[in-house]
């Protein structure tokens, strides 16, 4: 059973647009595409006045957080924190539940059909890993002393047994450098590449991390003795929190979310370790950062930037389209094509998943925006909302 999708433009990421272009899709992925005159099919979906294109990738989400959206106080960064934890310990289990549900409808709206999504509770690994999204759910660990080291493994291997067998593809998330303990990163990272999962952090997201880890001052030491987590005497690690990870062998192409803080060296061994940026901008945006990854820098080293919504507890919207266009606001000398390919091929890429592009063998993931007069990607860029979203060749949303 064939069917055949024709494009006002088809924009296939990975080959140039093709004006009244079309795609040939079976058993729910993509055979062929092309112009001029289109193959016989057995069904037709009309995308004429559409641009078609790869649905988003979401490299980097929290979506049991959906809940907390506006409940957080305000947009300073430790305070936030804070709030986070606070609302984390009192979360419950359907409420996040709820949020993935929110979020998964919010991302679908948007054009993206995948998500790399961090989470800490194997239930809400479970309902992401069933949801209309192509899906890699992330066990988070913190563990910023090794004496809990035992049981954020426990926690992970538990979580990563109920994601697979929901059907779901599985990665770790040790949160970042200044929560987990650096020997237990190392292990965590050892462990991913061992069993060939991706693995992904936060890392150098603000320069109250950066304090802390250099010199285990300021007010992240305060907010994880006051937890009990803290080893006494720690007096930090004398580095940047990139080159911490690299000391621990556990940089190479890990994901790694944010980057805001970054120096000369940590940039040149990000490029060295082929690591995978993810730009989190409306994140950046929300805590009103004025340094920001420099993703221009990433693009021209040769690296492979993604990009990501974070959560709704640090970004009032988790539409692929706005981050784009929050990206484009941090970043406009980037052509809009280098923002797409982060949005869509290099995501997938991070997460091993055969979407991203319009490429035969790859699976039919795709979303459509009304076409624009002017560039092709207008289109993308002044979008609301996607048009169309197929998942795998299934119709998740048709206004076309
Ligand atoms: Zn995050």
């Amino acid at each position: 059973m064939d069917t055949l999708v024709r494009a006002g433009i088809l924009y296939p990421v990975t080959s140039p647009p093709i004006e009244n272009g079309w795609l040939l899709l079976r058993g729910g992925r993509i055979v062929r595409f092309g112009g001029g005159a289109p193959p016989r099919a057995d069904g037709i979906i009309d995308l004429a006045g559409y641009l078609v294109m790869p649905g988003f990738v979401n490299t980097h989400s929290h979506l049991q957080f959906t809940a907390a959206r506006g409940k957080m106080p305000n947009h300073d960064f430790i305070e936030w924190v804070r709030a986070a934890i606070a609302y984390s310990s009192k979360i419950s289990v359907n409420e996040m539940l709820r949020g993935v549900e929110e979020g998964v409808e919010e991302l679908l709206a948007s054009g993206t059909t995948a998500v790399g999504d961090i989470a800490s509770h194997p239930t809400v690994a479970e309902k992401v890993a069933r949801s209309s999204l192509r899906a890699v759910v992330f066990a988070e660990a913190l563990a910023p002393n090794e004496t809990g080291g035992e049981q954020a493994w426990r926690h992970c291997l538990d979580f990563l047994e109920v994601a697979r067998n929901a059907g779901g593809r599985v990665g770790l998330a040790p949160h970042g450098p200044h929560t987990v303990a650096p020997q237990l990163f190392a292990a965590f990272f050892r462990y991913a590449r061992e069993r060939d999962i991706p693995i992904t952090s936060h890392v150098a997201e603000s320069p109250e991390e950066n304090r802390f880890i250099g010199t285990g001052e300021g007010p992240f030491l305060d907010l994880l003795q006051n937890r009990g987590t803290l080893a006494n005497g720690f007096n930090g690690y004398g580095k940047s929190p990139v080159m911490l990870i690299r000391q621990q062998g556990a940089l190479r192409h890990l994901i790694a979310a944010h980057l805001n803080e970054v120096d000369e060296e940590d940039v040149a061994a990000l490029v060295a370790e082929k690591a995978i940026p993810v730009f989190c901008p409306g994140s950046s945006r929300w805590f009103g950062r004025k340094k920001v990854m420099p993703l221009d820098r990433f693009f021209e080293a040769g690296l492979a930037p993604c990009l990501g919504t974070d959560s709704a507890a640090s970004n009032g919207s988790l539409s692929m389209l706005d981050e784009l266009r929050a990206a484009r606001g941090y970043f406009d000398s980037i052509p809009l094509e280098r923002l797409v390919e982060a949005a869509t091929m290099n995501g997938a890429r991070a997460l091993g998943l055969e979407c991203g592009a319009l490429e035969p063998g790859r699976w039919a993931d795709i979303a459509a925006f009304p076409v624009r007069n002017g560039l092709p990607l207008d289109a993308v860029f002044t979008a609301k909302e996607a048009a169309f979203v197929m998942v795998g060749g299934k119709v998740m949303r048709n206004t076309a």
